[in-house]
């Protein structure tokens, strides 16, 4: 097959046009061409109101080497990439592997050990994802947190009540975010996400696909353990072996192989694995608001005319400002269309996040507005000195949104005069179970105020009604990203524990679903490689 790359079309081109722009590509006749697919469409939105539609496409022609040769000088025609990925021959050892947390990370860990024939066990603290979605439903509707199945905790982890965006900054040459792509895909997910620029799936699919990923990591020999949760780790000799995992209900789990993939929230865990001696480092994160504006003020802003196209679909956007204090402010998690979620699962805290549905239909666009925080300038007393900080400014929010899990919220307007909230204008906040307004000084440090005051206005200088008065600020959005890294090996394990394999996003090594997916994979194929090579033990 052959790719062709660049092939730029107008909005409301037809079928044929297509076909026509790569037979004049080729300068082939048309009956040449056989086939084609289309392996990417994106946008290019530079020139407002004369978006484009850019395509890249797989073709089965006659006589392929002879065009390849014709074209070896045009960067844009080349051999279609192997994207296919393989799975490495494991041996399976004398006891299961066991992935800890059932999230992107986990999930996608343990179905690459299912499919390689060694049956994993994963133990996940929180219910399988239909009860979840009770509990999550709770919060929000009732004001109920149960702290062990919310919206960070349960099968499918954080990114199940979530717009589903599968963009990663990773470099990936090995192609794994295809394969991760692609079990998605056999799971339910729309087969667009294989292709299009920017792919979403929304919270009602995921719901679903986490429990088909389940379903076939069952049928291959696995198993899931749900609503119990890993509270210690079992180790012997010198160097330091993992040979089993405390379990919450009393139990210990003997295995010599552990994919820690637990996310950003696992406070506990992160003491545990702390007093249990693992190696872990403080790292940045973020903190903020989350901002709404009507979508309909985003669309028109970034497609002008063409806003509300099918193909562009909700307009997204990302911002970034260095302010004169030193600290970077940038928008975080973009949801089109979607609504500010509560996302705390601890109590009496306050946090918000993003999601939306496939269809990115409700009235708002929403983001986190979040400025760089890090060890070194504000929390640099002890390794876990960030969740230290996180929870100071959720449980300040918190009380600042009348201690019912309601949040505070304020216009932008007032909040650039500095002046508390008393009500709010046209755009109508999303966050249940509610908001109060008031000053959003309150829960976020001076520096962050001042940064996202001089943001703000700089944002409308590139998007125009960024800072329209009545958009609305959300508080407190505190888990951008987790507040340790857990250093590992070139085996994949930590240097303080063999056969401990930490993954993942609460590790520090991934920021979303997808690259959390991408991290899973290798971190599989690195206890499959342990499998095989097992260490001496005398
Ligand atoms: C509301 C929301 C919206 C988001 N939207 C997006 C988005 O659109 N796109 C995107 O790419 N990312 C999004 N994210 C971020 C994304 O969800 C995370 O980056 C991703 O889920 C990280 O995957 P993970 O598997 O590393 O960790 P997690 O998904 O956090 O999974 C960890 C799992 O481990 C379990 N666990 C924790 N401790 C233990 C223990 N001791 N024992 C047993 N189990 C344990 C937890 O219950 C959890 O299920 C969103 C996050 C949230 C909260």
């Amino acid at each position: 097959m052959i790719r062709l790359t660049e092939l730029r079309l107008p909005l409301d081109h037809d079928d044929a046009a297509l076909r026509g722009a790569i037979i004049s590509r080729l300068g082939i006749a048309d009956s040449a061409l056989r086939d084609f697919t289309i392996a990417r469409r994106g946008y290019d939105a530079r020139k407002r109101g004369r978006i484009v539609l850019v395509y890249s496409v797989d073709c089965t022609l006659d006589d392929e080497a002879a065009l390849l040769a014709r074209h070896e000088n045009t960067p844009s025609i080349m051999p279609t990439p192997d994207t296919q990925y393989v799975l490495p021959k494991a041996n399976p050892g004398a006891l299961r592997p066991v992935v800890i947390g059932a999230g992107p990370c986990g999930v996608m860990a343990a179905l690459i050990l299912a499919q390689a024939g060694l049956r994993p066990i994963v133990i996940e603290r929180g219910k399988i994802v239909r009860e979840r979605t009770v509990d999550t439903f709770a919060l929000w509707r009732r004001s109920e947190l149960t702290p062990e199945s919310n919206v960070q905790f349960g099968e499918g982890g954080a990114g199940t009540f979530s717009d589903g965006k599968l963009y990663s900054g990773v470099s990936d040459p090995r192609h794994l975010g295809r394969k991760v792509m692609e079990e998605f895909v056999k799971a339910g997910a729309p087969e667009e996400i294989l292709y299009v620029s920017k792919p979403h799936i929304g919270t009602f699919r995921l719901v679903s696909m986490v429990e088909h990923i389940r379903a076939e990591i069952e049928a291959l020999g696995g198993e899931y353990r749900f609503g119990v949760r890993v509270d210690g780790l079992v180790t012997a000799g010198e160097p330091r072996r993992l040979t089993g995992l405390v379990l919450s209900d009393g139990t210990t789990l003997e295995t010599d192989h552990a994919i820690l993939a637990v996310g950003h929230s696992a406070r506990d865990t992160f003491e545990m694995l702390r007093q249990a001696g693992v190696p872990m480092q403080a790292k940045p994160f973020s903190i903020g608001v989350r901002i709404e504006h009507p979508q309909s003020l985003i669309d028109c802003a970034r497609f002008g005319d063409q806003g509300g196209h099918p193909l562009l679909g909700a307009a997204d956007y990302k911002l970034v400002h260095h302010a004169s204090n030193g600290r970077a402010v940038y928008s975080f998690c973009m949801c089109p269309g979607g609504t500010v979620v509560a996302a705390t699962s601890e109590p009496n805290q306050v946090v918000t996040n993003g999601m939306s549905q496939y269809s990115r239909a409700e009235r708002n666009a929403n983001a986190g507005i979040v400025v760089d925080v890090s060890p070194e300038r504000d929390y640099p007393d002890d390794v876990l000195a960030g969740v230290a900080f996180q929870r100071h400014w959720e449980r300040a929010a918190f009380v600042a949104g009348g201690g019912d899990y309601r949040a505070p919220a304020q216009r932008v307007e007032d909040f650039l005069a500095g002046r508390p909230s008393t009500t709010l204008g046209d755009v109508v906040p999303s966050y249940k179970p509610g908001v109060t307004p008031t000053d959003l000084s309150l829960c976020l440090p001076e520096f962050a105020v001042q940064a996202i005051r001089e943001a703000l206005p700089a944002f409308e200088r590139k998007l125009k009604g960024f800072s329209m008065g009545d958009a609305v600020l959300t508080g407190v959005e505190t888990r951008t990203s987790s507040p340790i890294r857990l250093p590992r090996t070139a085996e994949g394990q930590s240097p303080g524990l063999i056969g401990l394999f930490p993954a993942g996003e609460g590790a520090g090594y991934a920021g979303g679903i997808l690259s959390a997916g991408i991290d899973g994979i290798r971190a599989a194929e690195w206890v499959i490689v342990a499998n095989k090579t097992p260490e001496k033990t005398d």
